[in-house]
């Protein structure tokens, strides 16, 4: 069977599981159609792109598995209207589903070449509507705030205080909080001077590593 042909055929059976476990939305579906998420692996793994895994994508990371991402999405709500804050470019993968689903996008990656990569590719598939900043996504990004969306796909064991200063009035963000080897996903509405977090399901993400995250120094042995 030709790559493409193998590609096509799994984009429609991960199509089928995704709509099965009820994670879409006509707004959903639409961005899962329309992004090629093949183009965010490198040539000689494309053909895993629409297993239901989360794939490593060097430097110790990963693209997060497809049925976490639409989870995650399925709770953010995100309209065409939104400025989003995404914390963790990583692939570049939920970045292009943000610009399908949003006004802006406005992405914070750590590790300087994925931002590079992410960017390239972003561009490649002819997005314009977003910007990826390199540093510490912990902090947020104070510059262009307050956001409507905010959603973080690494781990911190609380919920970073900037971020929530940075959502908008009537904001939500979805993130993941615990311990370094799992957490659960968190959505946080944010209502005046309040917050309403409530818990959703159990996850398993990298570790945010920042000021308001895991200190680096926990990742280097002595
Ligand atoms: N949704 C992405 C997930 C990437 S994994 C995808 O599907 O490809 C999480 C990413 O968060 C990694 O690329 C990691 O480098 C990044 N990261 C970790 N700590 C960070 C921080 N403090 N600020 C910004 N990015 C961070």
């Amino acid at each position: 069977m030709r790559e493409e042909d193998f590609i096509r055929i799994s984009k429609d059976n991960l199509k089928k599981l995704l709509k099965k476990e009820n994670l879409f939305d006509e707004y959903l579906e639409r961005a899962f159609d329309k992004v090629p998420r093949e183009e965010f692996f490198d040539s000689r793994n494309r053909s895993n792109a629409y297993q239901n895994n989360a794939f490593d994508i060097g430097f110790g990371q990963t693209i997060s598995q497809p049925t976490m991402i639409f989870i995650m999405l399925k709770r953010l709500e995100v309209r065409k209207s939104h400025k989003v804050l995404e914390i963790g470019t990583g692939s570049g993968y939920l970045t292009a589903l943000l610009c399908e689903l949003s006004h802006f996008v406005y992405s914070v990656e750590r590790i300087q070449q994925l931002a590079t990569l992410a960017n390239q590719r972003l561009n490649k598939i002819g997005y314009t509507n977003f910007k990826i900043f390199v540093g510490d996504g912990s902090k947020g990004l104070y510059e262009y705030s307050p956001y409507d969306r905010i959603i973080v796909s690494a781990a911190s064991s609380k919920i970073p205080q900037s971020l929530v200063e940075q959502l908008s009035e009537g904001g939500i963000m979805v993130l993941p909080v615990g311990g370094l080897e799992f957490q659960r996903l968190l959505v946080v509405k944010k209502i005046g001077n309040t917050t309403n977090v409530k818990e959703d399901v159990a996850c398993r993400f990298v570790p945010l590593i920042g000021e308001e995250g895991f200190k680096d120094e926990m990742f280097h042995k002595s």
